[in-house]
């Protein structure tokens, strides 16, 4: 296992009724802006707990941050916190509102050109202005990691930032908000957990036996309750168990003392920019594509996923670990999530040219759990996922 720092300082406060205890969370003199995405809350009751629970606090709102949440709509939520003088964001959403929260919290104590810096350096963020999250949205585990992703339409790009200064106060977990999450969407957020888990593990073997199981026991439980979450999101215990498991798949913890990839990750943040995709399919599209790519050195792991995960018991190292590779695709493809470029776009031919020039341009020419993975290699990948 590989020396490492564990720091998580996010408070969690899972459970039905959770929301009310909020204010306990926020200091009292706090002037609260309540950032939001484009109504869900607002249908689903989950905006009056959260506007009953802050009733003697100083409210202002900001709702309207889209999926995949773009910088120009966040500069003016920024100029409402500038104007109002703001302490304390409450982020109340999925990944896009806390995302754009967390850009929020660092871009408000920026003090250098332009906030798209700190996606475009990017800067390391060690203070952010305080927030906290209502999930409403089991997926990509920002409420409880400091990273986000910002897009931004005029250059269509999608970047990362993070820091230590960006975990949220604490993050409300209340499984019932799963009960009004369309399908799609829920199939998105088991294969983004699916996917976050995928890219701490499938590297070449580091002797981290308990994060390997760790990994393990968050993919096989998604495996399970995939099918009941898409049949009935309203049941309580199925809800609960993949909230936490999105939860647990990103939150730093499996990804401690062993080797990570998130390759995945940078080549479907393009496709996302280019085509607007949503996120997690993005990953399904590439994921299968990347592993076969990278077979040599990530096989052995492979294979005991494919053993451990799949109980693939036949065949040699070779064969299990292909079998495996089929097993992940067809479990994208049992959610309804198409793998290929082709099932979301016709205007694909020339995508994988356009992401190879811009990781060249960007510097980005070792990726992967080796730091070797180039353009070429990318540029292979994404034309393999036509
Ligand atoms: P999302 O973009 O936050 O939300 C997707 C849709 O689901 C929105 O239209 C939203 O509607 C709706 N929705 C949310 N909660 C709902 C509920 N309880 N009932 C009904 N509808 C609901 O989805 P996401 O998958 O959570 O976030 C994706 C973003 O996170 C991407 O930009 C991705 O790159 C990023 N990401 C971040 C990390 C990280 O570690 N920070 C990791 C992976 C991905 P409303 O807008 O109306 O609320
Ligand atoms: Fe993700």
């Amino acid at each position: 296992m590989q020396n490492f720092d564990f720091y998580n300082p996010t408070k969690i406060l899972f459970g039905e009724g959770k929301i009310e205890t909020i204010t306990e969370e926020i200091p009292d003199d706090a002037k609260v802006l309540m950032t939001y995405g484009g109504g869900s809350i607002k249908r689903n009751g989950i905006y009056e707990q959260v506007t009953e629970a802050l009733v003697d606090f100083e409210v202002v709102e900001f709702g309207g941050i889209p999926p995949n949440p773009e910088y120009e709509v966040l500069l003016e939520a920024l100029d409402v916190i500038k104007d109002e003088n703001i302490d304390f964001i409450l982020a109340v959403g999925g990944g896009s509102v806390i995302d754009g929260t967390k850009f929020l919290s660092a871009a408000a104590l920026y003090d250098g050109n332009e906030p798209w810096e700190l996606l475009s350096d990017p800067i390391r963020v060690e203070e952010g202005l305080p927030f906290g999250t209502v999930l409403t949205l089991p997926a990509t585990a920002s409420e409880m990691n400091s990273g986000a992703v910002v897009s931004r339409e005029e250059t269509k790009e999608k970047l990362a930032m993070g820091g230590p200064g960006l975990f949220p106060k604490f993050s409300v977990l209340d499984p019932t908000a799963v009960r009004t999450i369309p399908e799609r969407q829920l199939a998105n957020g088991i294969t983004d957990a699916f996917t976050h888990v995928l890219e701490q593990y499938m590297t070449y073997p580091a002797g981290g036996h308990l994060q390997d199981r760790f990994a393990e026991s968050i993919m096989q439980t998604l495996i399970e309750l995939a099918p009941k979450i898409m049949e009935d999101p309203s049941d309580y215990e199925a809800a609960s168990n993949f909230m936490w498991s999105c939860t647990m798949a990103l939150n730093g913890l499996i990804q401690k003392g062993v080797p990570t990839d998130w390759a995945v990750h940078a080549m479907g943040h393009e496709l996302t920019a280019l085509y607007g995709i949503d996120h997690a399919r993005t990953l399904a599209i590439i994921a299968p594509r990347h592993y076969e790519e990278n077979f040599g050195h990530k096989k052995e792991k492979l294979a005991q996923y494919g053993e451990r995960v799949w109980n693939i018991t036949e065949g040699d190292t070779d064969t299990k670990a292909t079998k495996a590779i089929e097993k992940t695709e067809s479990f994208f493809h049992s959610l309804n999530i198409d793998t290929k470029l082709s099932d979301y776009t016709d205007d694909y031919e020339g995508t994988a040219q356009i992401i190879a020039e811009r990781f060249k341009e960007r510097g980005w020419t070792g990726l992967g759990e080796h730091k070797e993975l180039g353009p070429d290699q990318v540029k292979t990948i994404v034309e393999k996922s036509y």
